[in-house]
């Protein structure tokens, strides 16, 4: 159970009454929503006998799947793109799986995992054992409808990579129903996209129904798939909750992560700040309703994507250990302030 935290200070900032954060950024092992998906696809692994377990990961996918194949005691092979965060390649290699990092695109990994999978029968936790692995996501939808008293929001908002998270959060709320356990109520689903991997966005944009592949181009390395698997359903979606599917660009998602960490003090990674970016967009084009219950789901944590950060924070002052020096600083970050308040009000 991560928390579901009451967002007060980044609903003012952005003319909302009623937000809250469901935060992944610090669920358990590896600090992102990808350990619900993978305790479950590890689990029915074990079940079926496979001893070694594998993904195609936009990197926090082999975070998770490293961290619990060794928790496991299961033998573990990973295969990300070749050009991912620092972080991310770091935080898998501490687990000692066998890392292949692959010179292409997400896509390109996952097409040579399906190969790989066919002639060496391993459990690819996001390949052929993907239905279990999707079935964990909806662990964001009943931990949502418990923490708010076992009640349904009005609006959620969530990162769309392969889609499959944001459309099983609506199979757990529509599972609850089902079971007695909430009312019914028509939530809104909205979802979130990076401009240089948008395809769902294009789609839901274009009015059509089936997605056209792209190569993809952002920071928001976690979320760049280019031809995603439920692109489909998450269209669907969308659109019989009367929501939305929007994209912005990466200097949107840097301002997105600054935001969420300046009003609520929590460090999102890419995926986050794409999210927080969207939230922003739909609420200044009217699409979210001031009073609505929203909830935003953070997917990730920012200290995994550092790099996209770098440059676009300030830098400490470097002092004496004396106290005029300290004094002579101060005086020197309170002008700062005060010209950055006087740039913003102009
Ligand atoms: C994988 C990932 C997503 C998207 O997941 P899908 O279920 O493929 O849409 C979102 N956020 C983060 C941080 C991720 O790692």
């Amino acid at each position: 159970m991560t928390p579901l935290v009451k967002s007060n200070r980044l609903a003012r900032r952005l003319g909302l009454k009623n937000l809250y954060i469901k935060n992944d950024a610090v669920n358990m092992p590896t600090l992102s929503f990808k350990d619900r998906v993978v305790s479950v696809a590890l689990t029915r692994a074990r079940e079926l006998g496979f001893s070694t377990v594998s993904c195609a990961s936009t990197g926090n996918l082999a975070n998770s799947t490293a961290a619990i194949a060794a928790h496991a005691g299961m033998d573990c092979c990973v295969f990300i793109p070749s050009d991912l965060e620092a972080g991310k390649v770091l935080g898998t290699l501490i687990y000692n799986p066998t890392l292949m990092a692959v010179k292409g695109n997400y896509d390109q990994v996952n097409r040579l995992c399906s190969e790989v999978g066919n002639s060496y029968g391993w459990g690819f936790v996001n390949i052929n054992l993907r239905p279990y692995y999707s079935e964990g996501s909806k662990t964001l939808g009943y931990e949502v409808a418990e923490q708010l008293g076992w009640e349904l929001p009005d609006h959620i908002v969530a990162p769309l990579a392969s889609g499959s998270l944001f459309t099983k959060i609506y199979k757990g709320f529509n599972e609850f129903v089902k079971v007695g356990l909430v009312d019914e109520k028509n939530v809104r689903f909205s979802g979130a996209q990076a401009e240089g991997c948008s395809p769902i966005a294009q789609a839901f944009k274009e009015g059509r129904d089936f997605v056209t592949p792209v190569k993809p181009n952002t920071i928001a390395k976690s979320i760049a798939i280019g031809n995603p698997a439920d692109g489909y359903y998450a269209l669907e979606v969308a659109r019989k909750t009367n929501g939305n599917i929007e994209s912005v660009t990466d200097a949107e998602i840097v301002e997105g992560m600054k935001l969420l960490a300046e009003t609520e003090g929590i460090f999102t990674e890419t995926a986050g700040g794409t999210t927080i970016a969207v939230l922003k967009k739909l609420v200044e084009a009217g699409k979210i309703n001031p009073d609505e219950k929203t909830v935003v789901y953070i997917t990730g944590n920012g200290l995994k994507t550092q790099e996209a950060v770098q440059g676009y924070i300030g830098e400490p002052f470097v002092i004496e250990p004396r106290l005029e020096s300290f004094e002579r600083a101060l005086e020197r970050s309170r002008t700062l302030e005060r010209l950055d308040w006087q740039q913003t009000n102009v």
